[in-house]
């Protein structure tokens, strides 16, 4: 039987990271993995391929709307191959994929796929596809076996008419009319996606707004944005039933008044949300807790309720995301090392790749309420920056929320072109607990999106904002 420091159960961005970091600090590392390829959720079915889809409509609707504007003619019609983009997808997919196979070689990082199950708290069984298993030993374990989408208890997947993000990454023909159940991220992107390919897109969200837990001014301002791309909200609507018939799909919802409003599609994508998985992971016989959520129980170093084990990921408790994930697989790794690591989880960035992009950080404005904290708010528009002006980006704004007394930035949200990466720099100015004018007294360069930072941090500092 082999014998290691540290088995990872799960090759998502918390897995694989955690297991390249425990074979750099000397310790050896096995990492389980159930499916034929790594790389979890986010690179099978999550961040990546969605992002290349994003990207691949992103560019037919500029071919169709936009390029026209800048003086490029297309003789003939522009047209989806659908079949291709989809292929395209798949390419990046597994390139990235064999890049995560190509780092478990190089640092050192046995392989096995399988199921693992734990016989105990130091006893791994991995399972094949075939029935055929082995077991290996453990002194440590990470659990980083990721989430699946959930659904509601009255719909039914069929995984056809009625799918998933999984499914909808993969489908064979655009949809007439895509109902998206759920106006969180996974379904804004999506939505986006098949609109911009020319499909009817309707978004049923229970709650009052889009995007919840973001800051409010952010969700108005992307809904308002995406209505003038065509997508059809339906908030304060709750579905109360899904049906299939043929290649038919019926869902029916109660408006805020309680009246049954009907939608027909051809598809409906339920993104409702993650649940933790867990399945076939036996962690009762380690001792590990399961708590009523269904994610893995930890504390504060992300040891679960067996010592020698620990979670990380979507499997724990907190944001979904990749980022966070790969945070807490660095976290674990520098903690069995013996170091002292440290994650803010204020400052993990939160972002929404439609476009405009939307992105975050920090506290909201009704977080900083709720809190009675007194803050000033400064906020620039993109429509005034010159670089949104040649690129003709024009939606959306940078807002930044700083503390009323010391002047230290709080919370940062932005939706606009460019805002995945733009947050960065907000996360930078955080992680040093910078003020506002700190931010507003350093040089951006011109023109670059930027800049509205800067101005936003004028802004905000006192009021006085140059180009506006
Ligand atoms: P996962 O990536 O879910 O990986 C868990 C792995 O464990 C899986 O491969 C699974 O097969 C394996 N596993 C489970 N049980 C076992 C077992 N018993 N034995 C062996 N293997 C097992 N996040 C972002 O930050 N940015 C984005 O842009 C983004 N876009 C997304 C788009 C979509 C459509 C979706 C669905 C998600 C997106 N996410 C995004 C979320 C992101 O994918 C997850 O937060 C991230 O993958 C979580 O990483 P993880 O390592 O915890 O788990």
């Amino acid at each position: 039987m082999s014998t290691y420091d540290v088995a990872v159960i799960g090759s998502g961005p918390g897995g694989y990271v955690a297991a390249i970091r425990c074979a750099q600090l000397g310790m050896k590392t096995a990492i389980i993995e159930k499916y034929s390829t790594l790389g979890g959720t986010c690179l099978n079915v999550g961040c990546i391929p969605s992002k290349a889809l994003l990207d691949s409509s992103h560019h037919y609707e500029h071919a169709v709307k936009h390029f026209e504007d800048h003086g490029i003619e297309i003789p003939g019609e522009v047209k989806i191959n659908l079949e291709k983009m989809i292929a395209r997808k798949q390419a990046v997919v597994d390139q990235t994929c064999d890049g995560v196979s190509f780092l478990m070689k190089k640092n050192n990082i046995d392989v096995y796929e399988g199921v693992g199950a734990f016989k105990d708290a130091t006893h791994l069984t991995i399972t094949k596809a075939d029935g055929s298993s082995e077991e290996i030993e453990a002194k440590h374990s990470i659990i980083a076996t990721g989430s699946k989408p959930s659904t509601l208890p009255f719909i039914s997947l069929d995984k056809e008419r009625v799918i998933t993000s999984t499914e909808a990454l993969k489908l064979k023909e655009v949809p007439k009319h895509l109902v998206v159940i759920g106006g969180g991220v996974i379904g804004l992107e999506l939505g986006q996606v098949y609109r911009r390919l020319g499909a009817e897109v309707s978004v049923i969200e229970y709650m009052d707004r889009i995007i919840p837990g973001m800051d409010k001014s952010l969700a108005r301002e992307l809904q308002k944005v995406m209505k003038k791309q065509g997508v059809k909200f339906y908030t304060s609507h709750k579905v109360t039933s899904v049906t299939t018939s043929g290649n038919e799909v019926k869902i029916t919802a109660d408006d805020k008044k309680g009246n049954p409003v009907e939608f027909t599609g051809d598809y409906c994508l339920v993104s409702v949300g993650r649940r933790p998985y867990t399945d076939g992971l036996n962690a009762e016989a380690a001792g590990v807790k399961i708590n009523e959520r269904g994610q893995v129980e930890v504390n504060d170093h992300l040891q679960t309720s067996a010592s020698n084990i620990y979670a990380i990921g979507d499997v724990i408790k907190g944001a979904m995301l990749a980022h966070k994930a790969e945070e807490e697989g660095v976290f674990v790794a520098e903690t069995l090392a013996g170091q002292k690591p440290h994650i803010d989880y204020n400052l993990i960035p939160g972002v929404v790749y439609t476009w405009p992009e939307v992105a975050a950080v920090g506290k909201t404005e009704e977080e900083l309420k709720e809190a009675g904290v007194n803050y000033k708010a400064g906020q620039f528009p993109f429509r005034a920056l010159g670089r949104s002006r040649a690129s003709a980006d024009l939606d959306g704004f940078v807002k930044i929320l700083a503390d009323a007394t010391t002047d230290e930035v709080l919370g940062v949200h932005m939706v606009g072109a460019r805002c995945a990466d733009l947050i960065a720099e907000a996360v930078t100015a955080m992680e040093f607990r910078a003020s506002a004018e700190d931010i507003s007294r350093m040089s951006h360069a011109h023109p670059t999106f930027t800049e509205a930072i800067k101005e936003a941090a004028l802004a905000a500092t006192d009021n006085r904002p140059l180009h506006i």
